[in-house]
């Protein structure tokens, strides 16, 4: 019997923090022996038109994905929205608005480490990030560059981290109406890693807010994790995704992709479903 084609539809590559550029996502894919994948870069999906130009060679598939952070109830989180169309105006509008939150967090945090006496300005931080949504990476670099701190996991510790001295949280939009925009623009929404921070009333709130999965089969995601979102989702009618997460940071990453990835059913079932927003 032929095995199973399988996708791994959680990638990241330079278009967010991946350390892999699309064209080395693709090859990679095609040299594991995947037939699709969906690059979900942090808020853009500016790495799509490259990957599928390359991968059109290698007859690998890809899938228009993202990973949006949102927010719910006030706690940020990680939505997966896929097969969108790329063009939306609505869509554009989104990852426009995503940068530019991104951009004026940066601008309060460069004013909170102005005020503990740094001299370090958006120009320098923007040079950093080129094309890229401004991270906290970016402002940690420079810091380091200018001489402030050795290394960038001194920055995180004393200034960046969660609640350090200079952090400043961003606003982002309610995960309900996040859902909402990915429908109309005819894509999908799934919960990304459901078993890195949530519980069960959150995970039945999301789905009286329609969302329309959760991905079952991720890294942090052990055996018993994986059989209760994939239960969640049978019982509700709900789609199974999943992937690798890939960034490439490490070397253990490498033997993930290729590896956690998931059966082209889910895939053709996830599909189906975005035809089905696309038609309204
Ligand atoms: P941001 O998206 O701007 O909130 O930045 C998130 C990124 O900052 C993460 O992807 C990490 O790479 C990095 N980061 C966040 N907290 C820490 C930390 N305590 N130590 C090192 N890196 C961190
Ligand atoms: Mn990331
Ligand atoms: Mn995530
Ligand atoms: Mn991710």
């Amino acid at each position: 019997m032929a095995p199973v084609p399988k996708a791994d539809l959680h990638i990241h590559t330079t278009a967010s923090d991946g350390r892999s550029t699309p064209e080395t996502i693709i090859d990679k894919a095609a040299e594991k022996g995947l037939y699709a994948v969906a690059i979900t870069d942090h808020d853009t999906y500016a790495g799509f038109h490259r990957a599928r130009a390359h991968a059109a060679d290698l007859g690998i598939e890809v899938i228009p994905g993202m990973e949006i952070t949102c927010d719910y109830r006030g706690r940020e989180c990680h939505m997966l929205a896929y097969g969108f169309d790329i063009g939306n105006p609505e869509m554009v509008n989104f990852v426009q608005r995503q940068k530019i939150r991104r951009n004026k967090r940066a601008q309060k945090m460069i004013s909170n480490l102005n005020k503990l006496g740094f001299d370090i300005s958006l120009d320098e931080v923007t040079a950093e990030s080129g094309t890229l949504n401004i991270s906290r990476n970016h402002l940690a670099a420079v810091m380091v560059s200018k001489g402030y701190a050795t290394h960038k996991k001194m920055v995180f510790n004393k200034y960046l981290g969660d609640h350090a001295t200079a952090y400043f949280k961003t606003e982002y939009e309610q995960i309900e109406d996040v859902i909402k925009l990915v429908h109309r623009c005819g894509g999908v929404a799934i919960l990304a890693h459901p078993g890195l921070y949530f519980v069960d009333e959150d995970i039945n709130f999301l789905i009286k807010a329609n969302i329309d999965g959760f991905e079952c089969i991720h890294p942090s995601h052990n055996f018993a994790l994986q059989k209760k979102y994939i239960q969640i989702c049978d019982d509700n009618r709900l789609l199974k995704t999943g992937g690798s997460d890939f960034h490439g940071h490490q070397n253990s990453q490498h033997t993930l992709f290729g590896t956690v990835a998931v059966e082209k059913s889910w895939v053709d079932r996830m599909l189906e479903v975005c035809q089905q927003f696309k038609k309204h």
